[in-house]
């Protein structure tokens, strides 16, 4: 018998069975044609979910924060001016690795649970006259908060200042299933990680550079080895890498792509939409509130929920992996033990959704929260209820 349970937390993410199975497979030549065909179609496909008709994509064996490192050692030099805003732990480490790395980050500060300025990014691309900063980063979804940005609207601050910078999106939590525009939003790299939306074990990080990025690489002077495009392209014409890659996971990655896309994006984007709409209802029915702090940046992929004062929400999370072997995710930096996380990503369904809501409402009323079992199942069970559900016919 096994005790293995859906996990809630927002990544690593529920493999299904034929991903996982795709990753099992015998050793093959990675310096061959045979590894060709599961790189290129394996590109191709990201590319097609990033929604770009053009972005060169990388595959390194790393993770999402990999592909950070790779982002700006690739295309910036030490001492170069980088426009970032801080609104949660992940937008908060891209900045740390980026002042590890010597760049001079311009960091506007945003409370945790709003999205990003873009306001304020206009203001100060406006005031850089002389073009000194070269890159503008952005979290598409700050996972630590649940809390989505509009991209569009920091590249129409770009576009208004007439500011040439490079804009760089992290879409760790968001590519494969949340909306990404890559071209529409004219995104010069997009960062994610094969445990997230792609629904794999943690080990590749995964980037769309555009044509801009590349010509940066041209002059970049931070050092780079592992993470170097340039290798990279040489390779990728060979069919190969310039070191080992982690061929099962790239073999998985195809198979992934292939699910999102035959799903189809605007259904998986639906689904994520509905699921998620289901887990805001019951937290509503509960009387409690996310930390994302208006709907307009109400995370489609992971909520995170305050408790009350003076209680720890981290004990819910210890609590439902000791009693009842779920995982739901801690709270991170600032909110602390002043969230849980309920991750709704990947690979997700109402039914599954509805155990993770039943399995909190044990756990908090166990503790001794003011809940009344059943109060958030039901709320969610009608929106799922009243909303279309799964195509089983054409999942299978
Ligand atoms: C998970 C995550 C990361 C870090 O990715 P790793 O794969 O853990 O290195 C970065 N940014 C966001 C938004 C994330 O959710």
């Amino acid at each position: 018998m096994s005790f293995q349970n859906p996990v809630f937390i927002p990544g690593p993410t529920n493999m299904p069975e034929a991903i996982r199975k795709a990753c099992d497979m015998p050793t093959i030549d990675h310096r061959s044609p045979l590894f060709g065909q599961i790189l290129h179609p394996a590109r191709a496909g990201v590319q097609e979910i990033l929604k770009s008709d053009s972005a060169e994509i990388f595959i390194f064996p790393s993770t999402g924060t990999g592909g950070w490192e790779t982002a700006i050692t690739n295309t910036l030099s030490a001492g170069d001016t980088v426009l970032a805003a801080r609104n949660g732990m992940f937008s908060h480490r891209w900045i740390d690795m980026c002042q590890r790395h010597e760049l001079d980050v311009q960091i506007v500060d945003a409370p945790w649970g709003h999205g990003l300025p873009a306001d304020r990014y206009t203001e100060i691309l406006a005031d850089d006259k002389e073009h000194k900063i070269k890159v503008v980063l952005a979290t598409h979804n700050e996972t630590a908060t649940g809390v989505k940005s509009d991209i569009a609207a920091v590249r129409k601050a770009l576009d208004d200042a007439g500011h040439p910078a490079l804009l760089f999106v992290d879409g760790v939590s968001s590519i494969g299933s949340m909306d990404f525009r890559f071209d529409e939003w004219g995104v010069d790299i997009a960062v994610t990680g094969s445990q997230k939306g792609f629904m794999l074990p943690a080990g590749l990080a995964i980037l769309g550079f555009s044509q801009k990025a590349l010509d940066a690489n041209k002059t970049a002077g931070l050092p780079r080895t592992f993470f170097d495009i340039a290798d990279m392209t040489k390779g990728y014409a060979a069919n190969a890498y310039p070191y080992t890659p982690a061929v099962g996971l790239m073999n998985g990655l195809l198979l992934a792509t292939e699910t999102l896309l035959k799903e189809g994006l605007d259904n998986v984007f639906a689904r994520h939409t509905r699921i998620a709409s289901g887990v805001r209802a019951a937290v509503n029915a509960w009387g409690l509130e996310l930390c994302a702090a208006t709907p307009d940046v109400y995370s489609d992929t992971v909520s995170a929920i305050k408790t009350p004062d003076g209680f720890n929400a981290t004990d819910i999370v210890t609590h439902a992996a000791e009693k009842y072997g779920v995982a739901f995710g801690v709270g991170l930096g600032e909110v602390a033990g002043k969230v849980f996380r309920i991750g709704h990503l990947g690979s997700m369904t109402d039914v599954m959704a509805l155990s993770g809501i039943a399995t909190a409402e044990m756990c908090m009323v166990d503790l001794g929260l003011d809940i009344q079992l059943g109060s958030g199942v039901a709320a969610a069970q009608e929106v799922y209820r009243s909303t279309t559900g799964v195509a089983l016919k054409d999942a299978a």
